[in-house]
């Protein structure tokens, strides 16, 4: 009587690959369309989601639903208690709805895959076609090798090789069609799948009052907030991207790592509008802005791509194995200070505030505080993972991971072992007017000039305010910091 189309990252009806495809099927039967989404409080538990991103996505999913109602399509909402259950649930639905087809766009961690898997061959022993697609990244994973025919592990030529396989093959770029309305009489036949409620968070994931009403005005929800925020980036910032894209105060990014997580905006739309900003129509030319973004986006492929070639990545384990070996500290009370934003480091602190307080972070920062938190502090880079995707609202596996892969040195193309960023040096170079330290620590925010971004160091009226405010000195010294760093990785490398 109708097919099925599994929501889960695709909170979104424009652009939407299985979406799409299951609306043609359902139109090429005469039949309709039903929408689940079903809220797996298990899953979130077990991937560490921010409850900043869970409630984003319960608010997308409240606008997914109003869209999908306009084309007589119903969303069928429900909370299964344990994340094994679910193939099951989902077939069992579909038996009742008569259903012979459902779809769904593929997730690519392990745990995910797997579930997958089952679908599929659960469904062929129950009668029921199921039909996952590539939809998440832009080239799908698989598609792209080396000269000899291996995987990419080092980002510039697999880059090369991603634009290279874009241009030749452009449909990759096409927008997929937004479905169809369903046909007449379908609403009355399936009336009582059109008002489920949209459940609360569970209470581990609850914000308070005071949370909600920030992060939904920081972070409106849903595809059409989406596409708002890539619109305005396209027309007012992209330009001067590469010019500006590294000054966290200058808020010159496009804000738009949220959507892609919840998939209230595909990576897809995202470079094919983009490229429709460049008159030669490519990926890598025109607009200098341009072609730096869709670079940005595209790492987010190449950490996926990684995800799916090397799956241990997931389980913990650094994808250089000879870093297995470093000495970390287990310094709780070094961890706690770095979590609350009281290091010592004006420009650690401020961004590890700014997280706590809006659940996001600027790329330069989240790599000076990443890299503070393994070098520096010496902690094992794993604590520093796991606490930003249990704050992050754009929290994404394959994104984090890589990211703190490179900023420790252990991940996939990383920055060298040796390069130790100067936190002080870093902080006068993209935030050189002190402006970021001083939105987001007010002990510091009396001092004028450049004693903001090492007050302690400076003396004088910078001092003086600092210790006034009560703010901490710095719990870890530089240059002690950077040697310890070196010799414990070198030593882990066995290169001493
Ligand atoms: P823009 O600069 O406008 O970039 C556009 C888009 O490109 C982003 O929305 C994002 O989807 C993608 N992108 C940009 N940079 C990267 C990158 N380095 N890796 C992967 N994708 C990228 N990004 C997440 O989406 N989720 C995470 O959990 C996450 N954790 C990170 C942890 C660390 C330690 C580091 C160094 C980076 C992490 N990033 C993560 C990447 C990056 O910081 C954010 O994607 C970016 O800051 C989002 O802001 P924006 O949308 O304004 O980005």
């Amino acid at each position: 009587h109708a097919v099925i189309h599994w929501f889960k990252r695709d909170l979104r009806v424009r652009d939407n690959t299985a979406l799409s495809r299951a609306s043609a099927v359902a139109k090429g039967k005469g039949i309709g369309l039903i929408g689940i989404w079903l809220m797996s409080p298990q899953d979130w538990e077990a991937h560490l989601v921010s409850p900043a991103k869970c409630d984003f996505e319960l608010r997308s999913v409240a606008l997914l639903q109003k869209e999908l109602a306009e084309l007589d399509v119903p969303l069928y909402i429900e909370t299964v208690t344990s994340r094994k259950d679910i193939p099951q649930r989902l077939l069992n639905l579909a038996k009742e709805w008569k259903v012979k087809n459902m779809f769904c766009n593929l997730e690519y961690e392990p745990d995910e895959l797997r579930r997958e898997e089952r679908l599929v061959r659960l469904g062929a022993e129950q009668g029921i076609n199921f039909e996952p697609f590539h939809d998440d990244c832009v080239v799908p994973p698989g598609s792209l090798k080396t000269g000899a025919g291996k995987q990419f592990a080092v980002y510039s030529p697999w880059y090369r090789a991603w634009v290279a396989h874009l241009h030749a093959n452009p449909h990759l770029l096409n927008e997929r069609p937004i479905p169809e309305k369903n046909p007449p009489g379908f609403r009355n036949k399936f009336e009582t799948l059109f008002d489920h409620e949209i459940p609360p968070a569970p209470d581990s994931k609850a914000l308070n009052i005071g949370q909600k009403e920030r992060f939904s005005r920081l972070w409106p929800a849903g595809e059409a907030a989406a596409l708002d925020r890539i619109g305005l980036f396209l027309t007012e910032k992209v330009e001067r991207y590469t010019a500006t894209r590294n000054f966290p105060a200058q808020k010159s990014t496009a804000s738009v790592s949220v959507h892609h997580a919840a998939g209230t905006l595909a990576a897809r739309t995202s470079v094919r509008m983009a490229r429709d900003v460049n008159s030669t129509k490519k990926l890598d030319g025109g607009i200098e802005g341009v072609k730096g973004w869709i670079g940005e986006v595209a790492w987010r492929d190449f950490y996926r791509h990684v995800l799916v070639n090397w799956p241990y990545v997931c389980m913990n384990k650094p994808f250089k194995f000879e870093y297995t070996n470093i000495e970390w500290e287990y310094n709780n009370e070094h961890f706690r200070a770095w979590t609350e934003g009281r290091t010592g480091y004006p420009i650690v602190d401020a961004a590890m505030r700014c997280l706590n307080s809006t659940a996001y972070m600027h790329n330069r920062l989240r790599m000076v505080t990443a890299s503070f938190l393994a070098k520096h502090l010496l902690l094992d880079w794993r604590l520093g993972e796991q606490y930003f995707i249990t704050h992050l609202i754009d929290g994404d596996f394959a994104s984090n991971n890589g990211g703190w892969g490179f900023s420790s040195s252990t991940g996939v193309d990383p920055q060298p072992y040796f390069r130790v960023f100067n936190p002080w040096l870093q902080s006068e170079k993209f935030d050189a007017e002190g402006e970021f330290i001083r939105e987001w620590v007010p002990e510091l925010r009396g001092i004028e000039g450049q004693g903001v971004h090492n007050p302690y160091q400076k003396g004088g009226e910078a001092e003086r305010i600092a210790k006034k405010e009560g703010y901490p000195k710095v719990i870890v010294e530089h240059k002690f910091a950077r040697n310890r760093c070196l010799e414990r990785y070198k030593a882990g490398l066995g290169r001493e």
